[in-house]
């Protein structure tokens, strides 16, 4: 057995990665698929679609795989068809956007309605409606989470009460809920297994932190009927074999886990203490905790990590205008044809001139959480041109992440050694030095930067011992390059200052 499979399930696109055993990427697929906006606010995708893009990412995976030497010294060509190719595939990780909801019928495999993606708003009143009855707290205290419709359980419960005749189904065993880690391994057992990984369950609304179980105070709270849900396993372990017909052999689904957990464990953060951020469409920095849960002060989630033997617990902080700033750059200003000419624009000025962009086109997350303030961009002059704009732009992803880093060294209460980095726009060196400057840490990124199926891959590896155990992994993992802070603590304090005015104009806009 030579390879892992990994299938990454995105929010835009769903990838297929092979890694062999150096934790290296020898083959990958990805397919885009719709992003469907039937309303303001709302956000969904055709499961069905999902899991037919994610089918063939992996089958086109397999046919890309390397050709293997035969013993008469030909080369077998690889084909669904060959299950030669498929059987040097020692097990499959999933990894997934999380929190997306799926609620399908358990005969047919039909699901009853378009799955709600996390982004989606539609269940924003009701979370305002749990609010103001006084169950925030107690959610906070079982689930590590805030109350908010980002989350699972409001989606879950808005299916259920609007989809006619789906409650009904429910309440008699009909039908199945997932996240779509639990609908991929639905589907890719045939309808087999219906089954969640602990950290995918830790998304929901539904899962207690404490207990590591599904909390029935919460499907009272949410009106869940306990039929629909799935069980409960560890992130490593081999939970179900694939359907042959599918991949052309059975292969062991042996890790799991939602995509910001298994990023943090494929940058091998598996101390406590140790941190990554992702720069992708928006920003996640994760770190672990340890054993033991830890109660933010400071309106961080608290999460399960991943399960291997035993649990180790994340905290967690989100900004959701990452590289999604640079998209705007691109597509709503077109100051830049490309992402990458960002940085050649912020270098070409010493400094962005005190102008300070604040991102807040969704709102703030972490650890503002204001859903009402909106973008702004201020102290422009007559002298400011895109370029400062573009530095401003940089440095805003980088002062969010600054941010989210400061509350998790306060919760932490340990000062953090590092912060691990990856995700698409960490490729930037300017903003990789941006965030070395205003966090004061070393920013470190890897060589592989494919974390998020690598984490994916360990899981699963582990559970086969394809690798041997977590110290050989350890040692897998290599810098491609570390980034010193290099501005002094007074300019830090001045810069983190002026950040502050900034965005305490941009907070609260949207409300009258
Ligand atoms: P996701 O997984 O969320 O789709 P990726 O990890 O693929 O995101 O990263 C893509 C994001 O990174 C985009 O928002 C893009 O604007 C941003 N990005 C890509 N290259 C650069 C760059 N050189 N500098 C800054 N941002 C970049």
């Amino acid at each position: 057995m030579r390879y892992i499979l990994a299938l990454d399930q995105g929010t835009t696109s769903s990838r297929a990665i092979l890694f062999d055993h150096a934790g290296q990427v020898v083959a990958a697929c990805q397919q885009e698929f719709r992003q469907l906006f039937p309303q303001p606010g709302w956000v969904e995708h055709d499961a069905l679609e999902v899991w037919a893009t994610q089918l063939a990412v992996a089958q086109k995976c397999i046919q890309k795989m390397p050709p293997r030497r035969v013993l008469n010294g030909s080369y077998a060509i690889n084909s669904i068809a060959n299950s030669a190719a498929a059987d040097q595939i020692a097990a499959i990780g999933i990894t997934n956007q999380r929190e997306t909801t799926v609620l399908w019928d358990r005969q047919t495999g039909q699901p009853v309605a378009h799955a709600i993606v996390w982004q989606d708003r539609r269940t924003a009143s009701r979370c305002e409606q749990l609010r103001a009855e006084g169950h925030a707290g107690m959610i906070q205290q079982k689930t590590g989470l805030v109350l908010d419709a980002y989350f699972s359980a409001t989606k879950l419960e808005w299916l259920l009460n609007e989809v006619p005749g789906v409650r009904a189904r429910a309440e008699r065993g009909e039908l199945a809920f997932g996240t779509i880690d639990a609908w991929l391994v639905w589907n890719l057992t045939g309808g087999r297994v219906h089954a969640t990984d602990v950290s995918n369950a830790s998304r929901t609304l539904l899962f207690n932190l404490h207990t590591l179980q599904w909390d029935d105070a919460l499907l009272e709270l949410f009106n869940i009927p306990a039929s629909v849900l799935p069980a409960i396993v560890p992130s490593s372990g081999v939970f179900a074999q694939t359907d042959a017909a599918l991949l052309g052999v059975a292969i062991p689904i042996a890790g799991m886990a939602g995509d910001q957990q298994a990023a943090t464990f494929g940058q091998v953060c598996l101390q406590p203490g140790m941190a990554k951020n992702t720069y992708g469409t928006g920003c996640f920095m994760l770190m672990n905790t340890g054993s033991q849960p830890v109660a933010s002060q400071n309106e961080l989630l608290s999460t399960v990590g991943w399960q291997l033997d035993k649990v180790a617990y994340c905290l967690e902080g989100s900004v959701f205008m990452g590289g999604a700033t640079i998209q705007w750059l691109r597509d709503g200003l077109s100051i830049i044809a490309s992402a990458n000419e960002v940085q050649a624009l912020a270098q070409s000025v010493p400094d962005s001139g005190d102008v300070y962009l604040v991102p807040a086109f969704t709102g703030l997350g972490t650890p503002h959480w204001d859903p009402y303030a909106r973008g702004a961009m201020l102290g422009m002059t007559r002298g400011t041109t895109r370029a400062h704009i573009a530095r401003a732009a940089l440095e805003a992803i980088a002062l969010q992440s600054a941010d989210v880093f400061a509350a998790m060294s306060q919760d932490a209460g340990l000062g953090l050694q590092e912060l691990r980095v990856d995700g698409g726009a960490s490729a930037n060196d300017l903003l990789m030095q941006m965030q070395a400057d205003f966090s004061g840490v070393p920013v470190v990124r890897p060589q592989v930067l494919e974390t998020t199926a690598l984490g994916a891959a360990y899981l699963a590896g582990l559970a086969v011992g394809f690798w041997s155990g977590v110290i050989e992994i350890v040692s897998q993992w290599q810098v491609d390059r570390r980034f010193e802070p290099n501005i002094s603590p007074d300019d830090r304090s001045a810069k983190l200052a002026r950040w502050r005015k900034a965005l305490a104009r941009a907070k609260d806009w949207a409300q009258d």
